[in-house]
């Protein structure tokens, strides 16, 4: 595994895999610092591919892709945590990637990731091993009510999920996956949703953003509120629990933790996700240095930024249709459009963020 001698200069390149719209936004915002971009994407078009002066459409399984990519690249990162692990295996050979092998490892697979997490003592939803249709039975009867059977792996916007509320339904839920190892989790009766975006530098310093209130709507994040009904004191825990994550995985880079917050006051760990994150888009406006920006500084090597918030936001996600909408939102807010050719059903176009004074 390679690592930094030192921080990358101005005028070097960080390599990005994927170039989805996180991919567009960490373009945006090394572009600022003077550093280029190399994205590199599996299909042709890619909305990140209109705002780096360097790209590569390949299969990300294509060794000799890839070692041309490595070659133009100081230091590599990604944008979905969904890349082969060979691939990073491969890409950690020749070059530093941030964050590593090891967040990757821990948090592409639901069953490794909750067991990391409770081995820190950090709370999670009851959750079971499912590998069986006969052991999605056995695991809901160990369950006080309703339950969701998740698959390990390759979940996203509730992609591979099922609620289930009965022994039969999660055993049907289990061949309706096509027998894919799956966990079964409790069902939490929360009182809201929340999450913390949180960065590490190479030097172990740390800073973590206020974490905002996160609403869904149909599995898809609807809105980010900033402050949230989180209490100062569950703002910190917060932010702690965050950071016992970052250090465990010796991580660098910018991850997010999303939380239920329990009617009783408790914040657990619903997942981990060893990236920029759709919930801290707000950052852009609201911070001196957003999480786009914390992220290419902590894996370029730079010192982290001012993670501090100077006004109140509200981002809202822009999905499908609702972008034809482009001219009443541009009067409305901070907007931003990924470039997206397409509009289809519970795709992400854009969003925008309002501000109001910090309260
Ligand atoms: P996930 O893909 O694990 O982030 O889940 C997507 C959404 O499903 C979450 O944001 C929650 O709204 C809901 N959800 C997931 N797991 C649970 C659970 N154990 N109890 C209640 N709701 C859940």
């Amino acid at each position: 595994m390679k690592t930094l001698d030192a921080p990358v200069k101005p005028g070097g390149v960080i390599g990005i895999i994927g170039g989805g719209q996180l991919g567009r936004m960490l373009a945006l915002a090394a572009s600022r610092l003077g550093l280029k971009t190399c994205i590199y994407n599996d299909e042709n078009h890619a909305p990140a591919f209109q705002v780096t002066p360097l790209q590569v459409a390949a299969s990300y399984e294509d060794q000799n892709m890839l070692r041309g990519f490595a070659e133009i690249c100081d230091v590599i990162t990604f944008e979905f945590e969904n890349i082969p692990s060979a691939t990073i295996e491969f890409l950690s050979a020749l070059k530093p990637v941030h964050p590593g092998a090891k967040a990757l490892s821990q948090t592409q697979d639901r069953f490794i990731e909750k067991t990391f997490v409770a081995s820190l003592g950090l709370a999670t939803a009851p959750f079971f091993d499912v590998t069986s249709a006969d052991q999605a039975r056995a695991a809901f009867s160990k369950l006080n009510g309703g339950g969701i059977l998740k698959t390990r792996r390759f979940g996203y916007d509730g992609k591979g999920q099922a609620k289930v509320t009965s022994a039969d339904q999660a055993a049907s839920a289990f061949d309706n996956f096509k027998n894919a190892p799956a966990i079964l989790e409790g069902l939490i009766d929360f009182s809201f949703e929340a999450s913390v975006i949180a960065a590490r530098g190479a030097d172990g310093s740390f800073a973590a953003y206020d974490p905002p209130e996160n609403e869904h709507e149909n599995h898809i994040l609807r809105r980010s509120t900033v402050p949230g009904r989180l209490t100062r004191a569950q703002n910190e825990e917060a932010k702690a629990m965050a950071r016992k994550i970052a250090e465990a995985l010796d991580y660098i880079g910018v991850l997010a933790v999303e939380l239920f917050v329990t009617k009783d006051g408790s914040l657990l760990v619903n997942e981990i996700a060893p990236r920029v994150h759709n919930s801290g888009h707000w950052t852009i406006e609201a911070c001196q240095c957003s999480q786009f920006e914390q992220h290419i500084r902590a894996v370029a090597g730079w010192p982290l930024g001012d993670a501090s918030r100077h006004a109140d936001a509200v981002m809202e996600n822009i999905i499908g249709a609702e972008a034809d909408a482009w001219e009443s939102l541009a009067k409305s807010g901070a907007l931003h459009l990924y470039g997206k050719q397409e509009a289809k059903l519970g795709r992400k176009m854009g969003h925008v963020t309002r501000l109001k004074p910090k309260t």
